[in-house]
């Protein structure tokens, strides 16, 4: 049995969580689900976007299922906090096409690793007489483990290559340090390929050539970017799911917002948070569940019959849910 807390959200956040749950609901593993509260209707009923409680729950638990929450402007971001205070320092996200839905290219399968605590994003922020500053942090130890997890990652998976992603002929000092790192860590793992990139070079090779790619490891500003990117080539924010990683904790969350504009009428595209579901099961190294889920799914989008508006049908939310357990092999 596995304690797992279950944050809901705001918007489409919750009717997607519903819908994974429903599909976790019909493997036959016990799960022992305590929901916890973020986002802006938490915001507004307990004066705060992520309550300690919630941190609490999450740490109590085998892993966390996040939805999506509205974040207002002013307001703290709970997801960016709740990373911070699991220490989540990977942010894993595939980049995988689907043959049933419209994408730029075929048979496309990688994988990009963020690094989620530093950079760009390290939040220090100063105002300057002549405008602001914000400043671009990059430490030995992050490099070193986001790097590690990366080879690690490829071992598990049975991955061939890792690609650095940096620019460090810009930024010499900063970029500099994490490709030295990253090949210092390569050492280790001779039997896997490596190479690195510009992240201008590579934003381009996504468009041009993105089977060249296989696992991908950059820092903060550089992996959100090129993510999206990712999204882009292969259908969508409503297909896209990703994992946030640390020692201790893993926390699994669809890469799309609560989208206020779709919200509430049961058509929001389950599959992001479903197979974030799929990357939960892995890290629970539940492998076969993850697998008949993500064949399944796959199934249905390859099918292209029963799913959502975003994927050119006519099927709600749960429809789609439903029809993912129809084509499960229990
Ligand atoms: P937020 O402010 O929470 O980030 P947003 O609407 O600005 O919300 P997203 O929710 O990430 O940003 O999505 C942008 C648009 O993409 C949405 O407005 C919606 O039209 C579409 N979209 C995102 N996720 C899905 C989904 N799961 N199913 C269908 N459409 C989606």
């Amino acid at each position: 049995m596995y304690d797992i807390t279950v944050i809901h959200g705001d918007g489409i956040g919750k009717e997607v969580m519903e819908a994974a749950l429903h599909v976790l609901g019909a493997l036959d593993i016990e799960f022992n689900y305590k929901k916890a509260h973020a986002g802006n209707e938490c915001f507004k009923s307990k004066g705060t976007t992520l309550p300690d409680e919630t941190i609490k729950e999450a740490k109590k638990a085998d892993a966390t299922l996040f939805g999506a929450v509205t974040t207002v402007p002013g307001q703290k971001s709970a997801i960016i906090t709740l990373r911070k205070a699991l220490d989540l320092y990977v942010n894993i996200r595939p980049v995988k096409s689907y043959s049933g839905v419209n994408s730029l290219f075929n048979d496309i399968d990688f994988v990009i690793l963020r690094e989620n605590t530093e950079g760009l994003y390290s939040g220090i922020e100063e105002e300057t007489e002549e405008g602001a500053t914000a400043l671009r942090v990059i430490t030995r130890r992050a490099s070193e483990r986001i790097c590690k997890f990366a080879f690690e990652y490829a071992k598990i998976t049975g991955r061939k290559k890792v690609t650095a992603v940096h620019k460090a002929n810009v930024l010499k000092k900063t970029d500099g340090l994490f490709r030295d790192t990253f090949y210092r860590v390569a050492r280790n793992y001779s039997n896997i390929d490596t190479d690195d990139l510009y992240v201008d070079a590579t934003a381009m090779f996504f468009i041009t050539n993105p089977y060249m790619f296989d696992v991908i490891v950059t820092t903060n500003l550089f992996g959100d970017i090129l993510s999206d990117e990712g999204a882009g080539l292969v259908g969508g924010l409503g297909l896209i799911p990703s994992a946030n990683i640390g020692e201790n904790y893993g926390l699994f969350e669809p890469v799309h917002g609560s989208a206020p504009n779709i919200a509430g009428k049961g058509i929001a595209n389950p599959s992001a948070m479903i197979l974030s579901s799929v990357m939960m099961l892995n890290y629970l190294k539940e492998y076969d569940a993850a697998q008949m889920v993500e064949n399944a799914l796959t199934e249905v989008l390859n099918e292209g019959k029963i799913v959502t508006n975003d994927l050119g049908g006519n099927s709600s939310t749960m429809e789609m849910a439903n029809e993912v357990i129809k084509k499960m092999e229990l």
